[in-house]
């Protein structure tokens, strides 16, 4: 079967992205890379630094000479690739809650997301990738062939975030999920729109494997825009 180089999914925290992208890329044997890594790195040296995250100038300045170095996982769950910076292992703190509560204000700053953008298309330049986050069919990679976007109502994603950080050992309530997933989608808001041309995928009742499924269906019925790549962002 003849399939697209590049393959963005986008949509909301929770949604099943990097479960869905690493299943695909797997299936596809491409090379997985999820763009909210990169975010959640930076997050950790500011707050490694002290900065406040809403110092858009030192942040920025911190994004241009950060050297993030993001690594095939070496543990068999492929949705968790190896993060250094500046040959630190990072990779089990990027999941933690101080993370996940600063890292919407550190992604907000125009110039830190300029930089960051433009690595991000560069690795995707590459091809053969199957690329993860909020902003990459619409902006990152508008050329890129075949664009999804991943809907999931709240609860659902509430849910799974849930079983996610139970299954971690972390004592959760539903509700503390829901609300903290909730505040994230409303900082995360003005980046998380899909393509125009996208393919948007309900998963609410889908399983990961059946959401592949449905993805490789669509890719064989050749209902992708097969289109020359190139340029800078
Ligand atoms: O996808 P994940 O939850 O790991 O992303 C962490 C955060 O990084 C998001 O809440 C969002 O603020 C930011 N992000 C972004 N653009 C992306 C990917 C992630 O702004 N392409």
């Amino acid at each position: 079967m003849n399939t697209p180089d590049i393959i963005t999914i986008d949509g909301p925290a929770g949604a099943g992205k990097s479960t869905l992208g690493a299943l695909l890329a797997h299936r596809l044997g491409y090379l997985y890379f999820d763009t909210g890594i990169m975010y959640r790195a930076l997050t950790f040296a500011v707050l490694d630094r002290k900065l406040e995250p809403q110092d858009s100038t030192a942040i920025t300045e911190l994004a241009r000479t950060l050297d993030i170095c993001i690594r095939p996982s070496a543990s068999p769950d492929e949705r968790h690739p190896t993060v250094l910076i500046a040959g630190r292992d990072i990779t089990h703190d990027l999941r933690r809650l101080r993370i996940e509560r600063n890292v919407s204000h550190v992604a907000c700053h125009q110039p830190v997301r300029a930089i960051m953008r433009s690595r991000q298309r560069e690795i995707g330049l590459r091809g053969k990738i199957v690329m993860v986050g909020r902003d990459i069919g619409n902006v990152v990679m508008p050329d890129a062939p075949l664009k999804i976007y991943l809907e999931t109502s709240l609860e659902e994603r509430a849910r799974r975030r849930t079983d996610e950080l139970r299954a971690d050992g972390r004592a959760i309530q539903i509700g503390d999920v829901a609300s903290d997933v909730e505040r994230r989608d409303s900082l995360d808001r003005h980046v998380t729109i899909p393509a125009p041309d996208a393919l948007i995928i309900n998963n609410d009742d889908l399983s990961p494997e059946e959401e592949v499924e449905v993805i490789l269906a669509h890719v064989a019925q050749n209902q992708w825009r097969p289109s020359v790549v190139s340029g800078r962002l």
